[in-house]
């Protein structure tokens, strides 16, 4: 596509990139969202669908209807699921009892968490680390283990720790930037550092709270991660997780790497989310927010009417990830969207009625007015456009 010259490489900094989806686990942990036992297994349907690698399907010890959910979810599924556990050994039994193909062991390893949160001192999270690690490893499950808070952990311990879990056979690290203070050059630097002590698998867990969570994902797959976790949406603790749509769609079509995600399901993954966590994506969302493919200016509209790579990416398209592109009208629309919306809607206007519609549609913009269908209607009704049916054809097509 000679457009995106300038934008696409023809050598991708990474080929593949591996999905692990937390919306069951930290997603669920968004305040104020918790989900039912069957808005579980729905989510994780459509999870498994899409084609996510793995599936966390929540923190098992923290209770009977949890536990219930995993083991369901678990058993279920196609694909790899995961359950969460803390450094504890009742956490890792639940997780083992609940029949996931993957043990996520966590603890914390910055100072401040160490102190002021697990109330333990260095030397006993390197024990208990290693300890549930070993357990998990035994029952012959793969385990992944986060040292919590890696971003904020002093380098030398974190070393430490990450030797200790390898030299007992964990499968992957999972380097979580816990509380979102990572940038993506600073975050890619501390992955290359990690593989350093390690050899098992890379996999990254970043959080939003300035907004940089997909692009230290991102930046992780640039560093040598194999996986990065994601929520639908981007929903989790505080201001979120990485969403799984922006590191889906980035990895796939500006990097051109291969997620093995079904993309067409998109869409639909985040309305389910929406509606089953209670936490609506803003109209600007990427990818799936109300106005993603919606195009109200005249330039631009006219532009994406003629050839949608205009104004829009190109490498991503509404049909890609399940959504449909709009034009919308308002205070800021041109002739263009205004008779491409009423052939739409069957009419068959005049280039003065078009001119004369869209005078009237900007001016009801401009006074706020929301153009729906139906206001359309009633304009071109006002303006007397014609029915395309109720004209004489002029000819063969
Ligand atoms: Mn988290």
């Amino acid at each position: 596509m000679e457009f995106s010259q300038g934008t696409l490489r023809t050598d991708p900094e990474f080929a593949t990139a591996r999905i692990f989806d937390t919306t069951l686990r930290d997603g669920e942990q968004s305040p104020r969202t918790s989900f039912s036992y069957d808005d579980k297994r729905e989510i994780a349907a459509a999870l498994d669908s899409a084609g996510v690698d793995v599936i966390e399907a929540g923190f098992p010890v923290n209770s009977d209807a949890e536990f219930t959910a995993v083991r369901d979810v678990a058993s279920a599924a196609d694909t790899t699921v995961c359950g969460l556990a803390r450094v504890v050994e009742e956490d890792v039994e639940a997780a083992l009892d609940a029949g996931v193909d993957l043990v996520h062991v966590f603890a914390s390893t910055s100072d401040v968490q160490i102190e002021d949160s697990m109330h333990a001192s260095r030397e006993a999270v390197i024990e208990r680390s290693v300890e549930s690690v070993e357990r998990a490893a035994e029952s012959g499950v793969d385990v992944m283990f986060s040292p919590m808070d890696a971003t904020r952990t002093d380098p030398d311990y974190l070393a430490e720790v990450v030797e200790a879990v390898s030299d007992v056979g964990v499968d992957w690290i999972n380097v979580p930037d816990t509380c979102g203070v990572a940038t993506p050059g600073r975050f890619a630097e501390l992955i290359r550092t990690v593989k350093e002590h390690t050899d098992a698998r890379i996999d990254v867990h970043t959080h939003d709270d300035f907004g940089l969570a997909s692009a230290n994902a991102l930046a992780g797959f640039e560093a040598g991660a194999e996986q990065a976790q994601v929520s639908v949406g981007g929903i989790g603790e505080r201001a979120g997780n990485a969403a799984l749509e922006q590191v889906v769609m980035a990895a796939e079509s500006v990097y051109g790497a291969d997620t093995g995600i079904d993309t067409t399901a998109i869409t639909g993954l985040a309305r389910t989310v929406e509606e089953r966590s209670g936490v609506d994506q803003p109209a600007n969302a990427p990818i799936v927010g109300e106005n993603a493919f919606a195009h109200e200016s005249g330039i631009h509209a006219a532009g994406v009417i003629e050839n949608a790579a205009t104004f829009e990416p190109g490498v991503m398209t509404p049909e890609m990830v399940g959504a449909e592109r709009e034009l919308v009208l308002g205070k800021h629309t041109g002739t263009h969207s205004v008779r491409e919306r009423l052939r739409e809607a069957g009419y068959d206007p005049t280039d003065e009625q078009v001119r004369a519609v869209t005078r009237e549609v900007k001016d009801r913009g401009a006074d706020g007015d929301e153009i729906t269908a139906e206001t359309l209607e009633a304009v071109a009704a006002a303006h007397d456009v014609d029915r395309e049916r109720e004209r004489v054809p002029e000819g063969p097509a």
